[in-house]
């Protein structure tokens, strides 16, 4: 029966392509197509729903050709971009008060009953979607499988320019292009020009390449006004939960952020 449904799946191509988001105002967003005019996600990953969607509900949006399509993407994104950070704040609370309730009962159950706590255990178990950012880890780890293909990311497209990024800053050397999936009110990503996969791979020559990039985050947080600090994350490999395999230095600000990291 599995196999039936993964051969239907692979038949229709149930993958996002990246030019939906030109042609149609859509994103993904943990593994569902989202369109970036009204926030409405689709059940199912096929270019007919994502079209048919367009069509019925913004095709008014097809009077806006080249520079003006790009702009309007780009406002879009931001402002799904913000809405998202928002919801990310209230999230976080809700895991910290899940895996609080349960060290406190644990706690209050060890050394009394046995059969309680395998209960409690249990409950947790069922409860993990809440406690665990499984779709980030889901995606580093399909992502590591892939690493060693020549096949380039979704930032070779960015880079040249294949796909629309809102690019903040360029040089000759890096880019500087906001999170597709902020996680902060402000959230970019800068890239070498160069494939390098990620920072465990990086050669001692490449000193110079790095500290390049970090002098770009700076200059690209102060251009942010960041004035009152930032994170700085680059996330390498598996336990990483890197996801895309072309190191990027995230920066993220404009609110508090907390530690450690998940
Ligand atoms: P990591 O999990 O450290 O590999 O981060 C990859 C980041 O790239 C994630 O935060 C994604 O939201 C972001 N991302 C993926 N595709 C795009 C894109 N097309 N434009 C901008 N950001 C992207």
């Amino acid at each position: 029966m599995a196999t039936v449904k993964k051969r239907k799946v692979d038949a229709e191509c149930r993958v996002f392509q990246e030019k939906w988001t030109n042609d149609f105002f859509f994103v993904e967003v943990k593994g569902k197509p989202v369109c970036l005019v009204c926030g409405g996600a689709l059940a199912v990953m096929k270019k007919a729903n994502v079209e048919r969607h367009y069509s019925s509900k913004h095709a008014k949006l097809d009077e806006l050709k080249g520079q003006m399509r790009l702009d309007k993407m780009n406002a879009l994104r931001r402002s799904l971009g913000a809405q998202q950070a928002a919801f990310t704040r209230p999230q976080t609370d809700r895991e910290n008060i899940t895996r609080a309730s349960f060290v406190i009962l644990r706690t209050q159950l060890i050394g009394t009953r046995a059969a309680q706590l395998n209960r409690l255990q249990r409950v947790c178990r069922a409860q993990r979607p809440l406690c665990t950012k499984s779709d980030e880890v889901r995606l580093a780890e399909e992502a590591s499988k892939k690493y060693g293909s020549p096949a380039p990311t979704i930032f070779s497209k960015v880079i040249d320019k294949s796909i629309p990024a809102d690019i903040i800053y360029e040089d000759e050397k890096c880019l500087a292009f906001r999170d597709v999936s902020p996680q902060a009110p402000v959230h970019f990503l800068v890239i070498p020009r160069v494939p390098i996969p990620r920072i465990s791979e990086a050669k001692d020559d490449d000193a110079e390449l790095l500290g390049h990039l970090l002098v770009v985050a700076k200059n690209v947080a102060k251009q942010e006004s960041l004035d009152e600090g930032y994170r700085v994350v680059i996330n390498d490999g598996k336990h990483g939960a890197q996801s895309v395999y072309h190191l990027h230095v995230h920066v993220l600000g404009g609110r508090q952020m907390s530690w450690p990291p998940g």
